[in-house]
């Protein structure tokens, strides 16, 4: 039977130990309590003196708790607290506002104190999903990796368990979340906790598979964001984050399980320029999985009032595993973006206008072939040919509008390479990329002659061939390439008045070498991951070579 269920594990009742051991097993710093769940700092002498820090739930939530707390870690608390506990000055209990967890952390903390230890509780209760929350009160979310953090650089420091107390009491009170997310998550061995149709997203949830507070459609990742923040803010709900503009925030983006990294950078970006548009300064952002609800696929934003303080502790090292290596330079009025030196051509040169025809006809050709070429690709690969080499010509095109073509053909062949590698993508782009690096160096102004172009088309093609990997034979743009260049070949020793015809041949010969690809079994690129007999269309970046060529030679006088 098809479980969609299904996970890479061993079984269920094993994984949460496996997973912690694989959790320890690749961490230098943490080890586990021999039959226990519980995971603590390899190193207690280090403890002495300090207040101990403790922190958990249920598993699932992963890298929280384990790769988080700095220093002691419990996972399906019980009643080991008095065990631990020997060498530090205080604990410090850091429990997310649910019964369960209030009352396994409740029952640790007796024990304690029963045994003399100095054992105080911080609950985080940050979520500001509900507009009037119920008698449990707001739900601890992702904002317990913010108290594991200060707490814990407050701990390092040697500050007393009531320091630590009122500390991150205070701070506690400028922090929230929210969640929203595009499907619900299954406990292994079990059915998804909730239902959400494809394309709908559901707001406001807890990281316990507890459905949220309202469904939509899923929106763009702007608009999701914007949602978030106003909802958060919203000054109508009991369970708001006063925010206004000139406060300082740091931001956590986190991913509840099953988005991508690419996904988790878009909306990191939309909450940055979000919050900065409220003018609000973002002073840090992390983003990444933090506190996740096992494959869940969406994101949580937390925000949490800072002042120079707040962000001292939050820079503090730590050695907690999953704990990113964030820079300490604040978010808002960082200069990110870098200007390009802008290359000046002073020379137009008598070939100016020749090659800006010849490129002008490349372009137009290129963007005609589009479609064509994604067909090809389509047939042996993954389609996007076409798109590719459009994207070169467009941004040859929007370079010709505003740019003088440098009279010296190398500088004008380095200028196209870096448009290409920047613009066109896959391999095309990185292949004419060296082709075009290649061959820029063996024309400039003073020999631009036939014979050195030809010199340079062989350069060019010799430097495809030594980092692609590929021969003549081998089902791709070589197939038309080689012949051509070998034809001009002969312009190196053709009188004045035959170099018309060696041209013209030489775009033959790439035009029928392209045809004859259908026949051949593709050795490189995409198209040799299927089979051959699959494959009957030409190569389409041989189809493109001939029409490149095709195209130069058309203005050719
Ligand atoms: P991608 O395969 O990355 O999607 P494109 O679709 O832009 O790249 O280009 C595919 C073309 O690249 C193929 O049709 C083939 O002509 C050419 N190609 C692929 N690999 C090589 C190689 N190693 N050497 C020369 N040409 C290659
Ligand atoms: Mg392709």
């Amino acid at each position: 039977m098809l479980d969609i269920h299904l996970k890479l594990i061993n079984s269920v009742d094993g994984c949460v130990d496996e997973a912690l051991c694989g959790l320890v097993r690749a961490s230098g710093g943490l080890s586990l309590l021999k039959g226990h769940r519980v995971l603590l700092r390899s190193d207690p002498e280090n403890l002495r003196g300090k207040v101990a820090l403790l922190s958990g739930g249920g598993s699932g939530h992963e890298p929280a708790h384990g790769g988080r707390t700095s220093f002691f870690f419990f996972m399906g608390c019980k009643s080991d607290l008095f065990l631990i506990i020997s060498v530090s000055s205080g604990v410090l209990l850091i429990v997310k506002n649910y019964t369960g967890d209030r009352l396994n952390f409740g029952l640790a903390a007796e024990q304690a104190r029963n045994h003399g230890v100095a054992v105080d509780m911080v609950i985080v209760a940050e979520d500001c999903a509900f507009d009037q929350p119920s008698k449990a009160g707001r739900r601890g979310l992702c904002g317990t990796i913010f108290v594991h953090k200060l707490a814990g650089a407050l701990a390092e420091e040697g500050s007393s368990l009531d320091q630590i107390v009122s500390k991150v009491t205070e701070v506690l009170k400028g922090v929230g979340s929210l969640g929203v997310s595009l499907s619900p998550c299954s406990v292994p061995g079990c059915r998804p906790s909730f239902d959400l149709p494809p394309g709908d997203m559901e707001l406001g949830l807890g990281i316990h598979g507890e459905p949220g507070i309202k469904r939509s459609k899923v929106a763009s990742a702007d608009e999701v964001v914007k949602t978030m923040i106003d909802h958060m803010t919203n000054p109508d709900s009991q369970s708001h984050l006063p925010l206004k503009s000139g406060d300082s925030v740091v931001v956590c983006v986190n991913n509840l399980g099953a988005l991508s990294c690419l996904e988790i950078a878009v909306v990191t970006k939309a909450a940055i320029v979000c919050l900065e548009g409220r003018g609000v300064v973002v002073a840090r952002a992390m983003s990444g999985s933090f506190m996740t609800s096992l494959e869940m696929a969406g994101v949580s934003l937390t925000l949490m009032r800072a002042n120079q303080e707040t962000l001292r502790l939050f820079d503090a090292k730590t050695s907690a595993p999953a704990w990113p290596n964030l820079s300490s330079v604040c978010v808002s009025g960082r200069n990110y973006v870098t200007e390009p030196q802008a290359a000046s051509f002073l020379n137009h040169g008598p070939l100016s206008p020749v090659m800006r025809g010849a490129l002008e006809r490349v372009c137009s050709t290129l963007l005609e072939k589009q479609e064509e070429l994604n067909a090809l690709d389509r047939a042996a690969g993954d389609g996007d040919c076409g798109n590719t080499h459009a994207e070169a010509a467009k941004a040859i095109q929007e370079w010709l509008q505003d740019h003088v073509v440098p009279g010296d053909p190398g500088q004008l062949l380095s200028v196209l390479a870096g448009l290409v590698q920047e613009k066109m993508g896959g391999s095309s782009g990185a292949l004419y990329s060296l082709f075009l690096t290649a061959a820029a160096g063996h024309v400039t102004e003073g020999q631009s002659n036939a014979a050195a172009w030809a010199g340079a088309m062989h350069a060019g093609t010799q430097a495809m061939r030594r980092y692609g990997g590929a021969e003549p034979g081998d089902r791709t743009m070589l197939d038309a390439l080689c012949p051509a260049v070998d034809e001009l070949m002969a312009l190196t020793t053709a009188p004045p008045g035959g170099q018309l015809a060696v041209l013209q041949t030489a775009v033959q010969k790439a035009a029928s070498g392209a045809e004859a690809t259908r026949d051949l079994a593709a050795r490189a690129g995409r198209a040799s991951y299927i089979a051959a007999e699959r494959v009957t269309l030409p190569d389409p970046g041989a189809v493109a070579v001939a029409a490149i060529l095709g195209a130069v030679l058309d203005g050719t006088p």
